[in-house]
């Protein structure tokens, strides 16, 4: 207990000196629990990328950020690793239900992240279920009740918040909008602000896209609360 606690200072107190030093190259040297850097060894993350880089010490304080890189640049780990982290800090365990909720444009996108989460977080004991619609209401049903971290497509979850029993997002920790330019282009914009709405307001958000349109702004002043911008610039 005492070595969680002081990965939550250390996280607090990095955050606190503003952009990590390029010096500092790998996420060994980040307040990072050992389930889950034994979780990037075995997939053979080693470095960070820039926009790991950038995001990593503000996500791990649990300070709401605004991300914007390219595809391609490593924006997964930069919302999966605080996920696990802030929950894995709260020795979040099976029985606490819902703590996290990652929220995709589409049902392959979503997959992409439940495996890579399913990879990276092996050696944590937290639960995760995909929510992306098809033919399993049913086990969907079963899934939203009992999972600690949730990859969702936006239709499918709001369609769930407003038939499910027992669905309940009350004790989210963190909120993920991947995409977030992508989701609004496909016409989720009314779907995401009726599932913001459904949220508690005490949470983390991190909202990452690979550009800045004017919806994306307006999605950011809905969710986000003073977020931390981190942003790649494409070297041309
Ligand atoms: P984005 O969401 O920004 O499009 P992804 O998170 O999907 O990018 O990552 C793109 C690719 O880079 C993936 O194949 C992923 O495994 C790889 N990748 C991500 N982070 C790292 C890293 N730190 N070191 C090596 N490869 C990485
Ligand atoms: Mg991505």
């Amino acid at each position: 207990a005492k070595a969680i606690e002081e990965l939550g200072q250390r996280a607090l107190a990095l955050a606190k000196e503003g952009p990590l030093s390029s010096s500092v190259k790998l996420f060994t040297e980040l307040p990072i629990s050992e389930k889950t850097l034994k979780g990037l060894a075995r997939s053979h993350y080693a470095e960070m990328t820039e926009i790991q880089h950038k995001a990593l010490p503000y996500v791990l304080a649990k300070r709401d950020v605004l991300g914007a890189a390219k595809t391609g640049s490593g924006k997964t780990l930069a919302f999966l690793i605080p996920v696990l982290e802030v929950l894995y800090r709260s020795q979040w365990t099976s029985f606490d239900g819902l703590g996290a909720l990652i929220i995709s444009p589409t049902r392959e996108l979503a997959i992409q992240i439940f495996e890579e989460l399913r990879k990276v977080g092996r050696y944590h004991q937290l639960s995760a279920g995909l929510v992306i619609g098809g033919k399993r209401v049913e086990e969907e049903k079963e899934i939203l009740t009992k999972m600690n971290i949730l990859v969702c497509t936006p239709g499918r979850l709001l369609q769930h918040m407003d038939e499910t029993v027992g669905f309940d997002c009350c004790t989210l920790q963190v909120l993920v909008l991947d995409e977030a330019d992508r989701i609004l282009d496909m016409g989720f914009k009314k779907s995401m602000n009726a599932i913001i709405a459904n949220l508690p307001r005490q949470r983390q958000t991190l909202l990452f896209s690979a550009t800045q349109t004017k919806s994306v702004k307006d999605l950011a002043r809905l969710s986000l609360e003073r977020p931390e911008y981190v942003g790649v610039h494409e070297a041309d």
